[in-house]
């Protein structure tokens, strides 16, 4: 899991944030709601991030990952809650030259964001997201050679 987790440190510095600018007309065409599932966007200082002691809500998210001259552009930016960016991440699982990595820089993106997800959802939430999304997800914890039950055991704030 640290492995995981410092993996994607290192991606995120090494691909850079989205640019100022760009992430501004992505929120905006956003407009307070999720670009992956519709869902009404966080705020900050919400109750949920109020619990998570001020933790990242939502992601400006990239579409492809790789470093060209696209990169920064509104359109390969989406403003996605932090379900469609692990989801966006695990369903690209296989075919990550498709998004503009490899696959253990792609794994460990989705990894930890469920990892994230796992540790910092109210159960009935997670457990909602799993549900519609299990054979994506399933194929996730596989790829660690993890299963649900040992990781929520391990993880999830409701199991501790
Ligand atoms: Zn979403
Ligand atoms: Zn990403």
């Amino acid at each position: 899991m640290l492995y995981a987790l410092g993996a994607y440190l290192i991606l995120e510095i090494s691909l850079g944030a989205a640019n100022g600018k760009a992430r501004k007309k992505v929120k905006r065409r956003a407009n307070g709601k999720c670009e992956g599932c519709d869902r009404q966007l966080e705020k900050i200082g919400s109750r949920w991030q109020r619990h998570n002691k001020g933790k990242a809500v939502n992601v400006v998210g990239h579409l492809n990952h790789a470093n060209d001259e696209r990169y920064h552009d509104a359109d390969n930016l989406r403003h996605f809650c932090r379900f469609c960016e692990a989801l966006y991440h695990a369903k690209h699982i296989g075919q990550a030259h498709l998004i503009g990595l490899t696959e253990i820089d792609n794994s460990s993106a989705a990894m930890a964001w469920f990892t994230v997800l796992v540790r910092e959802s109210p159960r009935k939430e997670f457990m909602d997201f799993y549900r519609e999304n299990k054979p994506v997800l399933d194929t996730l914890l596989a790829q660690f050679k993890k299963d649900l039950e040992s990781f929520t055991e391990k993880h999830a704030y409701w199991r501790r």
